[in-house]
């Protein structure tokens, strides 16, 4: 680029950074991708993803991945690795005229016009080693994504909020039997959700509760969980064919800093579906939003926020 900086800069490279990747880049935009430490974020850590469209036999989430990086790259998008540390979104000449927006990585800084802010949110996990080996083979952060999997199975869901007693809810149409395991016996979830999964008979509750391994990683597949109760100390073995994480989500939108509209929980706030406080930066995909989480809604916006970005670089006359 003939001014070193950059008409598009996508920080993230799942489903949403990728779609808006592809559209930016057939605008002739030529976008840079910075992949960050989860390289096609949360589908490229399931298996078979049933719920995409147009794919009727379904489609490993890597593979889907890989197609929109490829799609986009055959349209002129690029990729660089790097973790983002700051953005400065508010730099400025001496006149008082705007400077291009900065995002800065290790061991460089990078300029652009606009920015698409799709750095997703990270599933919490328990952090136990044999968890993650399983995640994908029983191990599992999305109900919707994984449940049919084990139709007719046992399966364990660990949390106390909303999500858990959700995911809980919503295994019981595959499941013979969801054991909803959590570590107080207060929940967080609203009244309702608790009620509902409460009433159902299929979900059985095993509170002050915690999980301290998971089986069985020679197998490739899930078939038990060791618990312990933290009040009195008593450990068993719970067999199961599965293992739900219900315990949250956490934005990856740290580097942000307060320069944009930021929830409680960290989740960027979005105007008008995906434009932000400050003029030629977009937001989409999971880091904005809580609620739907879906890869095809991730994919939306991000289409949508590829569209803001070149009609404001259309309006700035580039
Ligand atoms: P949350 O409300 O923060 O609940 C997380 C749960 O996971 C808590 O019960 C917490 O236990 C437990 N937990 C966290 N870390 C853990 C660990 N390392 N080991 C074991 N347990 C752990 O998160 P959420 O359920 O994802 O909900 C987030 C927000 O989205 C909430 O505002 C919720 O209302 C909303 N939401 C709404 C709906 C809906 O209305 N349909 C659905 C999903 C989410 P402690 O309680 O002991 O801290």
């Amino acid at each position: 680029m003939a001014d070193n900086v950059r008409n598009v800069i996508i920080i993230g490279s799942g489903c949403s950074g990728l779609t808006a990747a592809i559209y930016a880049a057939r605008a002739k935009l030529a976008p840079l991708v910075i992949e960050g430490h989860e390289p096609g974020g949360q589908l490229s850590m399931t298996t078979l993803v049933e719920n995409f469209p147009g794919f009727p036999e379904g489609i490993q989430g890597p593979e889907l991945v890989d197609n929109m990086r490829r799609q986009a790259e055959r349209f002129g998008a690029e990729y660089v690795s790097g973790h983002v540390v700051s953005v400065d979104l508010s730099r400025k000449a001496a006149d008082g005229s705007k400077k291009p927006l900065e995002v800065n990585l290790e061991r460089e800084s990078l300029l652009t016009r606009t920015l698409i802010i799709a750095s997703g949110a990270s599933a919490r996990w328990l952090g136990l080693p044999n968890e993650q080996a399983l995640i994908g083979h029983g191990v599992s952060s999305c109900a919707t994504c994984d449940g049919f999997f084990f139709t007719g199975k046992e399966i364990a869901v660990i949390g106390g909020g909303d999500s858990a007693m959700e995911e809980a809810l919503f295994l019981t149409r595959f499941a013979s039997k969801v054991t909803l395991i959590h570590r107080r016996n207060e929940f967080r979830a609203s009244k309702i959700m608790l009620e509902r999964a409460r009433q159902n008979s299929k979900i059985e509750f095993l509170t002050n509760t915690v999980v301290d391994d998971v089986y069985d990683v020679s197998k490739k597949e899930v078939s038990g969980l060791r618990l312990r109760n933290l009040q009195t100390g008593e450990q068993w073995d719970l067999p199961t064919s599965a293992m739900f994480l219900g315990i949250g989500h956490t934005p990856n939108a740290q580097f942000v800093g307060e320069q944009l509209d930021r929830d409680g929980e960290g989740y960027l706030v979005p105007r008008d579906t995906v434009c932000s406080r400050v003029p030629g930066v977009f937001v989409s995909g999971d880091v904005a939003d809580r609620h739907y989480r879906q890869a095809v809604t991730a994919a939306g916006t991000g289409c949508m926020a590829a569209l803001e970005a070149e009609k404001y670089l259309e309006e700035m006359g580039r």
